[in-house]
């Protein structure tokens, strides 16, 4: 991957760090948790208070959801970033939140502090280049059918423009198998260390869309070297309107959450023998 130019791993860059109100992403392990939409003001602030009595460190929901049929909920849009905005105060965890418009990037900025790229977006090149020219940290999920050499070709856009901050995030590919939403693959997690610089993220939820796995692929993802995860979780999933067969109840994601710690700070004592 000779053309990665500022994605690239080098002697000089090899891990980036990025910092969003004291939490250091590619340094400390990152959750981020909650709803896969906004739906409500009273469903956002009981999960996002949960999720931060869990512990998770950052919240997520989508106000622009881009769902694969046109006539299901399509998010709450201006009104749901609202919603977010309260949560961020009344919890103070910082917002990850969905753009899937270039010409929604600059308002968007105003609620989100993480800006995420869905896979269903990795290559809209404008909207890469639209939050190239941001500073904020970009979330850039990788595509269901994407090489990764495609997707670090897709955070190259990003970096080209002048922004320095993105994290990868893998999500599951399309396969064959048919019996998981996705094929998580969490060999993605080494290899994309072999070759870049970047913090990598896994998201079991949708990776796997199944809830019997989400806890174990959670655990698999630390022992891969994911930088953090990130976790939908809904107060009451299974009114969710949508993505209810994967989101967590807010007990379950704190039993998931205090074995996280204790299992990164076992992955942190194992030394991980260079083969090969
Ligand atoms: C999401 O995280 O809300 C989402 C839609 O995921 P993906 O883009 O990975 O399908
Ligand atoms: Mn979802």
């Amino acid at each position: 991957m000779d053309d990665l130019k500022l994605a690239g791993i080098s002697k000089e860059k090899k891990h980036t760090v990025i910092e969003i109100n004291g939490i250091k992403i590619g340094k400390d392990f990152v959750v981020i948790a909650g709803p896969c939409s906004v739906e409500s003001e009273e469903q956002t602030l009981k999960t996002a208070v949960a999720v931060k009595k869990a512990g998770a460190d950052m919240l997520r929901g989508g106000a622009f959801k881009p769902r694969t049929s046109p006539y299901a909920f399509q998010g709450l849009g201006i009104e749901g970033f609202k919603i977010l905005e309260k949560a961020r105060k009344e919890t103070g965890l910082p917002i990850v939140t969905e753009v899937i418009d270039a010409r929604d990037v600059s308002w968007v900025c105003e609620y989100a502090d993480v800006i995420q790229i869905g896979a269903r977006n990795m290559q809209n090149y404008a909207l890469l280049k639209e939050v190239g020219k941001l500073k904020k940290p970009v979330l850039l999920k990788r595509g269901m059918h994407s090489t990764l050499s495609e997707w670090l070709n897709c955070a190259e856009y990003i970096l080209a423009e002048g922004n320095p901050n993105v994290i990868l995030c893998e999500r599951g590919i399309k396969t064959f198998e048919t019996y998981t939403r996705n094929t998580l693959d969490l060999s993605i997690v080494p290899a994309a260390k072999e070759v870049t610089h970047l913090p990598i993220f896994v998201d079991p939820s949708h990776g796997t869309g199944k809830l019997s796995l989400i806890e174990s692929m959670t655990y698999a993802s630390i022992f891969a070297g994911a930088d953090g995860i990130m976790l939908e979780v809904h107060i009451e999933p299974e009114t969710a309107m949508s993505d209810s067969d994967q989101q967590l109840r807010p007990e379950d994601f704190e039993k998931i959450m205090n074995k996280i710690k204790k299992l990164k700070q076992s992955y942190d004592t194992i030394v991980v023998e260079e083969i090969g």
